[in-house]
């Protein structure tokens, strides 16, 4: 019978969920669960908790719930205290001030961790209102947190630079029904017609009748800016064909309506 041999290292990088264990696989950190790892690393940034630190294991059972919404946690030592704990120490490598006398950290780590902390480092008021929306989607009781278990990633759809359960939420309120029609309706009142604000496509003119109310319905608020309870103003929505509203969605960060009006006009000039 063959031996397998596993080397410290491998060990090391399975508790932190970036290498399959050989009885169990826990996926790579997402975006939003470095997010809250890193406000926790800054928050004790001189001095990191041990394992049994409240802070660490509060943040291992939020994990777990986020986990479950995307569909990530199987149990076991799914973002366990050791790997949260791990994951604090992983950060310390791209922490310039604990690099500049010559230490380092953790070297093997996730990659999207110097993403994160070129992102939300330097900018607190930004990673706080990020922790506070991933917070609030996740431990909502709210049918909209609900829903978000039984939302899918979208292949098109780039992940917001708050991660994917912000993007799925935001995603899932662009397609709340009443809000579609609130908002093709008072266009179509207005307006008279449902163009696409970047580029002018209107499925009723392209197609015939069969096009009539057709058109996507676009949030230009990122849904982590909303306070809690606030509701979408129609203003906060645009109507955008489905190329323009892909386009949007394709890039990190999002897109605005302006940018693709200017990337339309520019390649439009450049083709002349
Ligand atoms: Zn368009
Ligand atoms: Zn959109």
């Amino acid at each position: 019978m063959a031996i397998e041999v596993i080397s410290k290292e491998e060990n090391v990088q399975a508790e932190q969920g970036e290498l399959p264990r050989k009885s169990q696989s826990n996926p790579p950190w997402t975006t939003d669960e470095l997010i809250l790892a890193l406000d926790l690393y800054l928050r004790h940034r001189s001095s990191l908790p041990d394992k049994i630190h409240p802070e660490v294991q509060a943040l291992s059972q939020l994990l777990g719930q986020i986990g479950s919404t995307l569909g990530l946690n199987r149990g076991g030592s799914f973002r366990n205290e050791n790997g949260v704990y791990m994951k604090l120490g992983n950060f310390r490598r791209w922490d310039p001030k604990y690099v500049e006398n010559g230490r380092k950290g953790l070297a093997k780590g996730n990659k999207n961790e110097k993403v994160v902390w070129d992102e939300f480092a330097e900018m607190p008021s930004k990673l706080a209102i990020a922790v506070a929306a991933i917070r609030r989607a996740v431990e909502s009781s709210s049918a909209e947190a609900k829903a978000l278990t039984g939302v899918s990633n979208e292949p098109d759809v780039i992940e917001a630079e708050e991660g994917k359960v912000l993007t799925r939420l935001h995603r899932y309120r662009e397609r709340d029904r009443n809000l579609v029609q609130a908002k093709k309706k008072d266009v179509m009142k207005k307006q008279g017609c449902l163009r696409c604000e970047a580029c002018g496509f209107d499925f009723a003119i392209a197609y015939g009748q069969v096009g009539n109310g057709i058109i996507d319905v676009h949030h230009t608020k990122p849904v982590h800016t909303l306070k809690p309870g606030e509701k979408t103003k129609l203003s906060d929505l645009a109507l955008l064909c489905s190329n323009c509203h892909r386009l949007i969605h394709s890039k990190r960060p999002w897109l605005s309506v302006e940018q693709v009006r200017a990337l339309r006009k520019e390649a439009q000039s450049n083709a002349i």
